[in-house]
């Protein structure tokens, strides 16, 4: 529940409410904007939430959450700008690769991205290790943030191994950026094809053939996150079309007094509701050391497809106002529509919950 939170987390959503009205509002994106954020945020012991140096001090699913959707509930600009590169895929690398990958990400020093999804009908990303070298062929087609990255993340499939994760320096000779393009929401991605690449060995994280596991345990942990995100912006849409339903019209009467304009508002809250009980339920187990696998596909499935219908509605009961380009309606439409794609399509999830429960007798309701 959103109730009942410790006094830790109390104070963490105190802390992210006051930081979202003081530092994430206005629509400066300038450097010197996010460099201003991220020093706050370091101030505000907010950047190193999701970069913890040990295990011990790891937040929790709770706490991530808790910080996520308090902030997505400002409407914020400049949100990415506020925590710190998680280690991600890299978690718990040790000795050379932590020297020249992990630390500098983690200092900010180094910027990485994720390179899973490829095209289709062209052969899977492939290795060959020759002597103390990986060499690798393949296409990378969907890598956020990938033009300005230092290194990728790859999922390669090494003969004879399997699917490993690798990290490719974008530097490396035969590492081609084909193309670079921008999705609805604004943010940047590229495409890449890797020609007979050398990849020094040690490169590839943890065991040979145990890549995909790994490479779902960070799909997996976002998809929670992105939950709370598309929650936070729950909160925002229904404050914003209250202040709408509680205004006159023309006629002087309430816009909300309308039965068909209250049907479509309680509709909204309740799979808010629903939203938010799923996700911090879901939190709650992932703390206690439980498999939420299917759980957390669950979450962002819901609170994907809910903050997409709830700005689909909004801008309908605001009317035509709402689809000017800048109006903030019609700027979250263009934000939130990639979230049922990224980190898995709501169709490839549900599919994913029903093998769950059908061939693993696994996921709770
Ligand atoms: C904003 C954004 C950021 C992204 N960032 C990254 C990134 O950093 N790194 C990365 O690797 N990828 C990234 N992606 C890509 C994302 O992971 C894919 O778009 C997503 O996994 C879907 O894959 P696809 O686009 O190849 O579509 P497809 O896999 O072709 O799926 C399209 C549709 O086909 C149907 N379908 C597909 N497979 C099945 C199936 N098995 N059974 C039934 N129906 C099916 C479904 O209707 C599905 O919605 C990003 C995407 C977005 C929108």
């Amino acid at each position: 529940m959103p109730e009942s939170l410790t006094v830790e987390l109390t104070e963490l959503r105190d802390t992210c409410q006051a930081f979202a009205s003081t530092y994430l509002v206005g629509s400066d994106s300038s450097a010197e904007t996010r460099a201003q954020i991220r020093a706050a945020a370091k101030s505000a012991g907010l950047f190193g939430l999701t970069q913890p140096t040990q295990q011990d001090n790891a937040p929790t699913q709770l706490a991530l959450c808790v910080a996520r959707e308090t902030l997505a509930a400002a409407n914020p600009n400049n949100m990415d700008s506020v925590f710190g590169p998680s280690a991600g895929v890299l978690g718990g690398v040790t000795g050379a690769l932590a020297q020249s990958h992990l630390e500098p990400l983690l200092a900010g020093d180094k910027r990485a991205s994720f390179g899973f999804t490829e095209p289709d009908n062209v052969q899977p990303t492939h290795g060959q290790i020759t002597g103390e070298q990986l060499i690798v062929n393949g296409q990378k087609s969907y890598v956020t943030g990938g033009a300005d990255a230092d290194f990728i993340n790859c999922l390669v499939h090494i003969e004879g191994r399997g699917p490993s994760m690798v990290v490719i320096d974008t530097n490396k000779d035969g590492v081609i950026l084909e193309k670079k393009f921008v999705s609805l929401d604004g943010s940047h991605h590229a495409a890449f094809r890797f020609e007979n690449v050398s990849v020094p060995s040690h490169h590839i994280i943890g065991e040979p053939g145990q890549g995909l596991p790994k490479a779902m345990r960070q799909i997996g942990d976002t998809r929670l996150l992105f939950a709370a995100q598309a929650s936070g912006y729950m909160l925002w849409t229904l404050e914003l079309l209250k202040a709408h339903l509680t205004s006159a019209d023309k006629s002087g009467e309430a816009r909300g007094n309308k039965d068909v304009v209250r049907w479509h508002y309680a509709n909204l809250r309740i799979k808010a509701f629903a939203a938010r009980s799923m996700l911090y339920r879901t939190a709650r187990l992932a703390d206690e050391g439980e498999n939420i696998v299917n759980e957390a596909m669950a979450c962002k499935v819901f609170a994907t497809e809910t903050i997409g219908e709830m700005v689909d509605t909004a801008i309908q009961l605001v009317g035509g106002v709402a689809l000017v380009e800048d109006h903030p309606l019609a700027i979250l439409y263009r934000k939130v529509r990639g979230w049922r794609l990224a980190e898995g399509a709501s169709d490839v999830l549900r599919l994913n919950i029903g093998r769950g429960i059908l061939e693993l007798d696994r996921g709770r309701i």
